[in-house]
C-alpha cells in the first residue's frame, strides 16, 4: 500500500466524457490503474454518461421556442 492518497485528479468526469486531451488522458488513466476509489468514481460516471446519452439534447437545455 504506497499509493498517494488524497490526491485524486479532478478531470474523471471530463475523462469519462472523453473530453480530455490525450496528455491528460494518459494521466488519468496511470491515476486510475492504481487508485480504486477513481475506477469506482469512472465506473459511476460511464453509467451517467450512457443515460445521458439516450437522452436528447432538447431535453437538457432550455427548450425557448424562437417564433
Ligand atoms: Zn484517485
Amino acid at each position: 500500500m504506497d499509493q498517494a492518497a488524497g490526491d485524486h485528479p479532478e478531470g474523471l468526469g471530463a475523462y469519462a466524457l472523453d473530453a480530455l486531451g490525450p496528455a491528460e488522458a494518459a494521466a488519468i488513466r496511470e491515476h486510475t490503474a492504481r487508485c480504486r476509489d477513481c475506477r469506482q468514481h469512472l465506473d459511476e460516471l460511464a453509467e451517467v454518461r450512457d443515460v445521458l446519452d439516450g437522452v436528447p439534447l432538447e431535453a437538457l437545455l432550455d427548450s425557448s421556442s424562437d417564433g
